[in-house]
């Protein structure tokens, strides 16, 4: 399927659909939860849209769910302000470090509730969601049921005091309110009492060999998002409630339920990805084209998601499309383990330390992403300090790859009186752009994996080995005595050099534009080596990277 030496040409593009976790406008975000998603999905669009692939990256604020009207009732606000604010706020981390989404939403359109309601009825058709009684807490002083968020207590499984009804954020199990040890009410810290109550249930159990038998064919995915889904199915997936008391939330279509419930944000914001998928199409004048991503059976779809996320994505999500029908399964679910940037702050509000605002206000946003995406915790929990960031910044990206640039550019400018486009190439330069041809292939392979880091690393390896290739031939030395070879050396090095700028605009497409635009091309392959015009002069572009102190 692919030449080595024009780069890669598909006879067909695939339909790629790009899903991310979608963010609750309930608080600011962190630099840990971009590494964590948006940075490697963007990384993984853009590439599939360099190489002809027809992609869509989708996500939204998720503005139902109790974290927010958790955070309204402590301000005296309504939920409409808080989710206003960080939406907003939201916008603002995507344009400053250049996440380039085809959709980014919300659940708050009459979209999303339409597509919502329609899964909703269709499912129950299907004879996938039914009503039940269930215990759910209740704070008798308040005299009303408590949604999940709403009750802490400690975790049955590893004894985390603060364990909340729906999720142990220590060990990441997924927990109902009754399973927790000691449950308190969150509105005033008494102990959560538990009555009976009518909800609509997902009937999980009726599902649950499908799910088993479908990750049993995942190949591919990484070991600790595949161990997990596994294991949670292996223990048996119990029915689970998809509405509850609140008044914040999308109506349940058909209610029989009586007023005062809603659907529960945990079944509507995952159909998220599919009610975004429609309103790109809408937006985009083409209704139907959300389609090509759902039911074409060789479209793939990839889920970009924190380790906290993965019951949600690689087990609830699949039993709904499956008791759905028809529409396509995730083809991976690339979760990745957490990061955790040390001195960052927990909150905007309070403690000492940087916001996530104050990091993409002080750093050029390709060296952000740089710094980010050489540390994702693709298979480890990783942590990093702004020191070690900045070490990166400066001695990798610095060091290895803008000198590099600014070294051969010089030259290049320097001696452009001097430069004889006669010349041949030697050995050790063929071997330089083989290694380049080489590089295009192993660095796509493993960005095709969603292994980005090690596809970085590889990018940026190859750039050592041009920093080796200029010390072995010594151009600077060469032009004094022998003007055609050292043109020979640095149409070489600045051929090489416009490859990295291909392969790393996935992961920094600002600067990387900028080289590559500064180079005068025969041609311009989308991911494989250019033919450089030979003798063409080269525009100046200064330092493309600051160092810092
Ligand atoms: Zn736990």
């Amino acid at each position: 399927m692919n030449d080595p030496k024009k780069g890669y040409s598909y006879c067909m593009s695939k339909n790629i659909l790009v899903s991310v976790a979608w963010p609750y406008a309930s608080g600011s975000r962190h630099l840990g939860h971009i590494g964590g998603a948006y940075l490697p999905a963007d990384i993984f669009a853009r590439y599939n849209r360099m190489i002809g692939n027809n992609v869509i990256m989708v996500s939204g604020s998720d503005v139902h769910g109790t974290p927010i009207t958790v955070r309204a009732d402590d301000e005296g606000v309504e939920p409409i302000e808080i989710v206003n604010r960080y939406h907003a706020e939201f916008l603002s981390y995507w344009e400053k470090l250049n996440i380039q989404w085809d959709n980014y939403t919300t659940t708050m359109t009459d979209n999303h509730k339409e597509v919502t309601q329609e899964m909703f009825l269709k499912i129950k058709e299907n004879g996938f969601i039914e009503k039940n009684k269930s215990i759910q807490a209740f704070d008798p002083k308040e005299n009303k049921f408590l949604p999940d968020r709403y009750v802490e207590g400690e975790c049955p499984k590893c004894n985390y005091l603060e364990a909340r009804g729906d999720q142990c954020d220590s060990c990441g199990i997924t927990l109902d309110p009754e399973e927790l040890i000691n449950p308190k009410s969150k509105i005033n810290g008494n102990p959560a009492e538990f009555k009976e109550t009518e909800h609509y249930f997902l009937k999980l159990s009726a599902l649950n060999d499908k799910l088993a038998d479908w990750l049993n064919t995942k190949k591919g995915w990484r070991p600790h998002v595949i161990n997990f889904s596994k294991s949670f199915v292996d223990e048996g997936l119990q029915d689970r409630a998809i509405t509850r008391d609140l008044d914040w939330g999308i109506e349940i279509p058909d209610n029989e339920l009586g007023d005062g419930k809603k659907i529960y944000v945990w079944f509507e914001a995952v159909i998220g990805y599919l009610s975004a998928s429609k309103e790109w199409a809408i937006n985009n004048g083409t209704p139907e084209a959300w389609k090509d991503f759902w039911l074409d059976k060789n479209a793939e779809s990839y889920y970009f998601v924190g380790k906290d996320n993965v019951p949600f994505h690689a087990i609830i999500w699949p039993a709904m499309l499956f008791a759905y029908g028809d529409l396509n399964l995730p083809t991976n679910v690339p979760a990745n383990q957490y990061i955790l940037i040390k001195g960052e702050k927990a909150s905007a509000s309070r403690g000492v330390g940087k916001t996530l605002n104050d990091y993409l206000d002080e750093w050029n946003p390709d060296s952000l992403r740089y710094s980010l995406a050489s540390i994702l915790p693709e298979q480890n929990d990783s942590e990093i300090s702004e020191d070690e960031m900045i070490r990166r910044n400066n001695e990798e990206l610095v060091a290895a790859w803008g000198n590099l640039v600014q070294r051969v550019f010089s030259q290049y400018i320097n001696n452009f009186d001097d430069l004889d486009t006669t010349f041949e190439y030697e050995k050790i330069d063929e071997d330089l752009l083989e290694g380049a041809k080489n590089c295009f292939i192993t660095t796509g392979e493993m960005i095709e994996k969603v292994e980005l880091k090690s596809s970085l690393q590889n990018v940026m390896a190859y750039v050592n080995s041009i920093n080796a290739y200029l010390n072995e031939t010594e151009p600077w030395k060469v032009i004094k005595k022998d003007k055609k070879r050292a043109s020979a050396i640095l149409h070489c090095a600045i051929t090489s050099i416009d490859a990295c700028a291909t392969m790393f605009t996935p992961f920094m497409p600002t600067t990387s534009k900028i080289v590559s635009d500064a180079i005068q091309k025969e041609n311009q392959n989308s991911w494989g080596i250019n033919e450089i015009k030979k003798g063409a002069p080269l525009k100046n572009i200064g330092h493309l990277f600051k160092k810092f102190d």
